[in-house]
């Protein structure tokens, strides 16, 4: 194989690492691919081989799901490249990331319609997973926002796959978790950008009250992003929701919020490019402080309507300070399922849930270690899939 395999030195080491710096599988060999004529390449070695192999792209993954024990790992750094980009679309290289895309979309006033909050990921990892963020309840995750994929196939087949070609290859590659085949390039469509945003933070002292509001408030033709946290306080949970309006695509005038039962809000209109790079500061100051390579126990569930209130409520009731740690984030926002319309996503069927994610980073000699927030990731998990919900992200069997 004319590629060259990589068995020591950073790039080798990377690849037994990940986000949540708790599995270390030490690979066989990594490669680097520049094309996807070198991943035919690889996959065909490691297949004739009998060796397993995946794909990396920024490693964001908390729990080895892109790591694997003795096999091949195709490091897709190497593959980031835009290759074409006009009014209506772009084609990418899977190991390109988020920030990139966005780049190049608002140099020709566009955006991908979806993206997710922190846009270090990369396009081939997200597309592996399904790729969610705060317009998600209007256009689905980035894996129903994807026209067609160039991806090579466990046996070494180049395909081009889409809905109306190769569509169960498609349809088996999108949030396929890297286990059908390696995405090489990605056509996203774009949509117009707006110049500035209009946010609105709600705040709400009743987690009744917020989530019924995050549900109500999909129904607001002014809803271009929703999210929300919810954050501690000395005096218990306080909830905020932010409700983002894109002036120009529904409509010029102010959002009517006066259907939310909010108990007071916060307003501020930003740059486009400013909003959706706002994690940027985030991961900054993380470096700085030492938690961007701490573990991260993270875990994420989507929840049916039915029982959202009742688990949120029951986890928020009984998980302390401690447990989410100083610097944790609590997340909730929600969706209608008949956006989010990729096959192999495993979500709840009702018409409307919630993602409920829990961001914690396990700083050293905290009172609650990161072994302990794993535990209590096991409990969670079971009180979520008893209840219909389904684990987003969640772990996958290690070779
Ligand atoms: C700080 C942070 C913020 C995040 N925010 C969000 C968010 O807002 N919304 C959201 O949905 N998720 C979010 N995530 C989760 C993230 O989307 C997933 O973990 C994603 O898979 C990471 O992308 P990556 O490039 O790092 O992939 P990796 O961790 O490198 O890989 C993840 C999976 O994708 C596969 N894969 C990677 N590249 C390819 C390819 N080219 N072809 C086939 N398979 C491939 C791997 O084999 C693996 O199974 C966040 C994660 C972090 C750490």
């Amino acid at each position: 194989m004319a590629l060259e395999p990589i068995t020591d030195g950073p790039v080798f080491a990377r690849a037994a690492d990940d986000f949540g710096h708790r599995i270390h599988d030490i690979p066989e060999a990594v490669f680097t691919p520049t094309d996807e004529h070198e991943v035919t390449e690889a996959v065909r070695e490691a297949h004739q081989l009998g060796l397993p192999l995946l794909a990396r792209g920024q490693g964001h993954s908390t729990a080895g799901q892109a790591q694997v024990e003795g096999g091949f790992i195709l490091d897709m750094e190497k593959m980031s490249q835009v290759r074409d980009v006009d009014g209506n679309s772009m084609v990418v290289e899977a190991g390109a990331t988020w920030y990139t895309v966005l780049d190049t979309a608002l140099s020709v006033g566009m955006t991908p319609p979806v993206l997710t909050d922190y846009l270090g990921l990369s396009v081939g990892g997200t597309l592996s997973v399904g790729g969610i963020g705060g317009a998600s309840h209007k256009y689905g995750a980035q894996t129903d926002n994807v026209t067609a994929l160039d991806a090579v196939t466990p046996d070494a087949d180049l395909v081009t796959c889409s809905p109306q070609r190769n569509s169960a290859v498609f349809d088996s590659i999108r949030a396929g978790r890297g286990r059908h085949g390696v995405i090489t390039t990605a056509v996203l469509p774009l949509t117009p950008t707006p110049d500035t945003i209009r946010r609105h933070v709600l705040h709400y002292t009743s987690l009744t009250a917020f989530l019924a509001d995050q549900r109500r408030a999909m129904t607001l033709p002014d809803a271009d992003y929703l999210e929300g946290q919810a954050k501690w306080t000395g005096n218990g949970w306080r909830y905020e929701l932010e409700f983002v309006q894109y002036p120009g695509k529904a409509t010029d005038a102010p959002a009517d919020l006066t259907s939310l039962s909010f108990d007071d809000r916060e307003y501020e209109e930003l740059d486009y490019n400013a909003f959706a790079t706002r994690l940027r500061d985030g991961e900054r100051r993380m470096r700085e402080i030492g938690d961007w390579l701490c573990p991260h126990p993270w875990v994420n569930y989507f929840l049916p309507e039915s029982t959202t209130d009742t688990i949120i409520h029951r986890i928020l009731d009984t998980t302390t300070l401690d447990q989410i740690g100083e610097r944790g984030t609590v997340l909730t926002y929600p969706f209608t399922r008949h956006r989010m319309r990729t096959p192999a996503m495993q979500l709840p069927t009702s018409a409307v849930f919630h993602l409920f994610a829990l961001l914690r980073t396990a700083v050293p000699a905290a009172p609650v270690s990161g072994t302990d927030m794993i535990e209590i990731n096991h409990t969670l998990d079971r009180v979520v899939t008893d209840n219909d919900g389904t684990i987003y992200l969640g772990p996958l069997p290690r070779s």
